[in-house]
């Protein structure tokens, strides 16, 4: 008998999965909830292009991104640029690509930018991460930088991106990061990051369709409610129930966040496992879309280190992707980190935009509201797990204590942070290993 597997989510975990296990022959067929693949990589069009919903690009050593790509034979897509970094502080704009644009960062005395540029060195040279894992990225920071650059640099980017629970992030996360981000950059120290032609939604569906032509299948608008398994002659079989009817499987690969999971298996799964499912907390995130007329600025990445501000970044795609591509519409991204339960999560685009617009206003004094010819909002409920201190001692196994059920989500990866890089790798990880195993139990 062929072994059956089911996969919940098109996301690039999901997809991943899929297509590994379909190289072994296995049969597979992936449920997405959303009527489109890509999860939170998905797109919508503008001026007759495909563009991610939430910005997205890769740094240069995502290698297990660049290897899948070599793999499908899709290396003319990948497009590397050099871009430029900036801040935003007390009303004003600083350049912060290189290392001279740091030793010109006024908000700082002369000696705190020699510190904050000797911390990233530093931070890249710790090689054991486990020494920061009982470490706040909060305490770690201050201890490597001082007061001023944590107060300046640090602190507003961890209230930006984590809100509520900025000082109890781990410095293992941030860690990640700078070394991530400075592991990108080009000969003259400038940042080089890399994007897909057609927007990372076109590698997602390159993908999938090469699921398909190794006979997998994907069903969209299918979300799974429940997951449940049943003994049979063969052993287990494992169940998803759908709007679209039942799903049976000897095996289920979750790739939901894990509180979802949870949900799922509520009415039968012991009590001790859902709660260490419901452990991990998770921020959404809300992301305003403007099609402008013009260009707001010449930076691609804008940090807003102004904790009155109701946005983290303004992120100018068409500074590192030609706004050509998009019919000539500049296209910025507004975006905000933030519980689900927040007021802004639950906002209309109109009602978003009126009230980022002062502040944007505020930033860009030339802006004019007839500059934006459409706007869009985009919300995601599961969009960044809060890694705290020792976050290894709160994830999952990808083994369940239910045999045949498997959790591959963006919240166990780690030490490095979610990102499409990594759902790539893991994904691939577990559908290589089920894939040996399910091909010698039907030796
Ligand atoms: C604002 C923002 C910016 C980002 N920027 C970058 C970036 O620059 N570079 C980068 O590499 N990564 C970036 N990321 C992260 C990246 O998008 C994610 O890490 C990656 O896409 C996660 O893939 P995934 O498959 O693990 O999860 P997801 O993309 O979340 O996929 C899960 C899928 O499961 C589906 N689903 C949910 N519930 C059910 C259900 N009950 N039944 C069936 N299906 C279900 C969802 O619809 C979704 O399609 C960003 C994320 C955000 C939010």
């Amino acid at each position: 008998m062929k072994s059956t597997v089911t996969i919940i989510g098109a996301g690039f975990t999901g997809l991943s999965a899929a297509y590994e296990l379909a190289k072994k022959g296995i049969s597979v067929t992936v449920l997405e909830a959303d009527s489109e693949i890509g999860g939170l990589a998905a797109a919508f069009t503008v001026g007759g292009q495909k563009l991610d919903r939430f910005y997205h690009h890769w740094f240069t050593n995502d290698l297990a991104v660049m290897n899948l790509i070599d793999e499908l034979g899709l290396q003319k897509s990948v497009q590397i640029s050099p871009t430029n970094t900036g801040v935003y502080y007390a009303n004003h704009f600083f350049k912060l690509s290189t290392p001279l644009d740091l030793l010109k960062f006024t908000p700082l005395n002369f000696w705190d930018r020699i510190r904050l540029g000797l911390l990233a060195l530093r931070a890249r040279r710790v090689t054991n991460w486990q020494e920061l894992e009982n470490k706040t990225a909060h305490e770690w920071l201050r201890e490597l930088g001082g007061e001023a650059v944590y107060r300046v640099v640090w602190q507003p980017l961890l209230r930006g991106k984590f809100g509520p629970y900025a000082e109890t992030v781990s410095a293992v996360w941030f860690w990640n990061k700078l070394k991530l981000r400075g592991g990108s950059r080009g000969k003259g120290g400038e940042e080089r990051l890399a994007y897909f032609e057609g927007g990372f939604v076109a590698l997602a569906e390159a993908l999938a369709k090469r699921i398909i032509e190794l006979g997998g299948t994907i069903i969209l608008n299918a979300p799974v409610s429940q997951i449940s398994h049943k003994e049979t002659q063969g052993g287990l079989e494992w169940n998803c129930l759908t709007p679209k009817g039942l799903m049976s499987s000897d095996s289920v690969i979750s790739t939901i966040a894990l509180p979802q999971t949870a949900d799922c298996i509520k009415d039968w799964a012991d009590p001790k496992y859902l709660e260490k499912l419901h452990r991990i907390q998770y921020l959404g995130n809300v992301c305003l879309v403007l099609e402008l007329d013009r260009s707001l600025s010449k930076t691609y990445w804008l940090n807003v280190n102004d904790p009155s501000f109701p946005f983290v970044g303004v992120i100018e795609h068409t500074n590192f992707e030609d706004p050509k591509t998009y019919g000539g519409r500049h296209i910025v991204y507004l975006s905000k980190y933030l519980p689900h339960t927040d007021d802004l999560y639950s906002m209309s685009s109109d009602e978003f935009l009126d009230f980022a617009y002062p502040y944007l206003k505020k930033m860009f004094p030339n802006l004019d509201r007839s500059w934006i010819l459409a706007h869009h909002l985009w919300r995601a409920r599961w969009s960044q797990p809060v890694v705290e201190k020792h976050y290894g001692s709160l994830i999952p196994a990808e083994e369940t204590p239910f045999p045949g059920l498997y959790l591959c989500s963006m919240a166990q990866i780690y030490p490095e942070d979610r990102g499409t890089n990594y759902a790539i790798r893991e994904g691939r990880k577990i559908g290589v290993a089920l894939g040996d195993r399910l091909s010698t139990q039907t030796l």
